[in-house]
């Protein structure tokens, strides 16, 4: 297996940027799509492009998947071909699977596969915008497995840093770092200064997940 080299099994929009992304970070890619057209486009930008039918089981016995270290099975809108997809490349060992799902039916069915990671795009873009909405303060937000996340959050109100640091404490946040606006650089959380000010922005490690988010965030508290 080579570490560097994934295939790409669908070159829709979420297939083909994903191929062209790994390529462009210097991993080897093969794209494959029924589609002849879909191939062409890509073919120049990718290691190798291969038209195929990834449902027919000797197109897929015809390619030594070993040697990726993980397939992306990335065809959302036709579960049966999505499904059957994974069964063959499940018989012939492929150790990481991918797959993009169009909705929850079509994840539990992937889930019951046994497939290693089910990506919802759709969903999980749905559920960020629906937070930046809610948090217009919140300039981006990680989760860190099911629980934790990182948050990058903007001031938008002048603080004192006793009422900053009580209000991470009561939020049950940790403050990772700060970011002061003059110098457009993080620095390190010991170094609060005596005041934030509207341009600042801090990096917060939270607990408790989506409910906790939903819940509040640390600027709330100290607008109201
Ligand atoms: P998008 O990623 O654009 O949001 P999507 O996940 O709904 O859309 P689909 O329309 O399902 O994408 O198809 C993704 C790609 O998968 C298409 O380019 C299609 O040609 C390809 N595809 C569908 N069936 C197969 C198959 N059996 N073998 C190989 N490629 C296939």
């Amino acid at each position: 297996m080579n570490k560097r080299r994934i295939a790409v099994i669908g070159l829709g929009r979420f297939g083909a940027t994903m191929a062209l992304e790994a390529q462009a970070n210097g991993m080897e890619v093969l794209a494959m799509d029924i589609s002849e057209d879909k191939v062409n486009e890509i073919a120049d930008h990718v290691s190798e492009a291969i038209i195929a039918d990834s449902t027919n089981a000797k197109a897929i016995a015809a390619i030594d998947w070993r040697q990726f270290m993980t397939v992306i099975v990335a065809i959302g809108s036709d579960v049966k071909n999505s499904m059957m997809t994974v069964i063959h490349l499940q018989e012939v060992g492929v150790p990481d699977l991918w797959c993009k799902v169009q909705d929850k039916y079509h994840a539990s069915l992937m889930k019951r596969l046994g497939v290693q990671r089910i990506i919802s795009p759709e969903e999980e873009m749905a559920k960020r915008a629906s937070l930046s909405l809610r948090y217009p303060d919140m300039s981006q937000q990680m989760m860190l497995g099911e629980t934790q996340y990182l948050a990058e959050v903007k001031i938008i109100q002048r603080i004192d840093k006793k009422d900053f640091l009580n209000a991470i404490y009561r939020q049950g946040h940790l403050l990772v770092a700060i970011n002061h606006k003059q110098d457009k650089m993080y620095h390190p959380a010991t170094e609060v200064p005596v005041c934030l000010y509207p341009g600042d922005s801090v990096l917060l490690l939270s607990n408790g997940g989506e409910t906790k988010t939903r819940e509040g965030f640390i600027w709330q508290s100290l607008t109201s």
